[in-house]
């Protein structure tokens, strides 16, 4: 059961005070406060735990402060959807805001090779007014031998050149809960010139600590990579595992599953889980096509597998996109053969445009149809 207050009824007032004494009596009944910062208000909100079934919700709805109460299912207390649950399916993070209702672009490096590279990246994203980006200073890699990123020491330009191109938020992954503190200090040298989504890729979606550590603070949004080898469920369940701890500034990426059926892509792209995703739970929903496809293969029609399967992605609702560019792929110290071309930058933008456009007319389509036949 989640008690929603009514905005601005926070910690410190007496019907908060009055109704957790309440609350505190109940035998066999936990609580948990969460506090969200909203753009405009603070909201409050409890969770009940334990045997909340033979609880009445007409007494608790008569406490003073209280605006409305669900009763959730057992599925992802907090980032679920529940019946009667009109909460938040969205945030705002260093002015960007994130919703599953609107799209992102975060085209950039997998992994932060040199200032160069990284600056060249970085212009061009703001030539094409984007506000984020992808740049990997830590690498989860399955050879120990290959390059592991450049970890803490590429920090500070990655993040003085977003600053100086405008990008808002960088999108980085984090292999150990350390990074989250390399991060912030990185930041607060350099004057915080932009913004960071931590990233938990896929090989440590379950990695349960790292989860707690990323759901305990709550200054940076977690991208939680979908696990490539384990059920969509598990998966969600480890996004719960950041927001039972505080955070639910979460967005989910679908990226491809392993499967042992090998070629034409190095994992079975997932999109169709897009809209599954979105029924299911709150967060906004990622597609990783670079990582789903390895490759620039191309279609006859000319078209790249990679912009086949973002569109696929895009056009069922997808409402970030997290993509693969590098300036000279050859030069790359990971994942080359699937990098897109900065030339490439405008035309990709482009061609996302008409598959969100499209995904924007089929809403009104269905619109106007239950408006008609409810
Ligand atoms: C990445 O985005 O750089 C990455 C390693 O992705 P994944 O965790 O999906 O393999
Ligand atoms: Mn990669």
């Amino acid at each position: 059961m989640i008690i929603i207050l009514s905005p601005n009824v926070s910690k410190k007032n007496a019907e908060f005070k009055q109704l957790m004494d309440y609350l505190e009596k109940l035998p066999n009944i936990q609580t948990r406060v969460h506090e969200i910062q909203g753009a405009q208000q603070h909201l409050t909100e409890i969770y009940l735990l334990g045997e909340t079934a033979k609880l009445s919700k007409e007494d608790i709805e008569e406490f003073a402060g209280v605006e409305k109460i669900v009763r959730i299912s057992q599925e992802y207390r907090v980032l679920g959807r529940h019946e009667d649950d009109d909460r938040a399916s969205s945030f705002t993070y260093n002015g960007v805001r994130f919703g599953q209702d609107n799209l992102n672009v975060f085209a950039g490096l997998c992994a932060v090779d040199n200032a160069k590279n990284v600056e060249q990246m970085l212009k061009i994203l703001k030539e094409n007014n984007q506000q984020c980006t992808r740049m990997g200073a830590y690498k989860p890699r399955t050879n120990p031998y290959s390059f592991q990123g450049h970890g803490k020491s590429c920090l500070p330009y990655v993040f003085e050149l977003a600053g100086k191109y405008d990008i808002k938020v960088v999108a980085m992954e984090i292999t150990h809960e350390n990074h989250i503190k390399e991060i912030t200090e990185a930041l607060a040298q350099t004057g915080n010139p932009t913004g960071v989504m931590l990233q938990i890729g896929t090989r440590n979606t379950q990695n349960f600590e790292l989860l707690k550590s990323a759901g305990k603070q709550d200054r940076f949004p977690v991208l939680l990579k979908r696990g490539f080898g384990i059920t969509l469920e598990e998966s969600l369940n480890a996004a719960e595992y950041l927001a039972s701890e505080g955070n639910s500034n979460v967005i989910f990426a679908l990226r491809g599953m392993k499967t042992n059926m090998g070629d034409p892509h190095r994992n079975i792209v997932d999109f169709a889980h897009v809209p599954v995703v979105k029924r299911l739970t709150r967060m906004p929903v990622c597609i990783d096509p670079s990582h789903s496809v390895g490759s620039r293969a191309q279609t006859p029609d000319g078209l790249l597998d990679v912009m086949h399967v973002t569109a696929q992605g895009v056009i069922a609702g997808a409402n970030m996109v997290l993509v693969d560019f590098h300036p000279n792929p050859k030069e790359a110290l990971v994942d080359g053969p699937q990098a897109l071309l900065m030339k490439e930058l405008p035309y990709f933008l482009e061609d996302v445009q008409i598959a969100h456009d499209a995904y924007k007319k089929r809403v009104q389509l269905a619109t106007a149809f239950h408006a008609k036949n409810g």
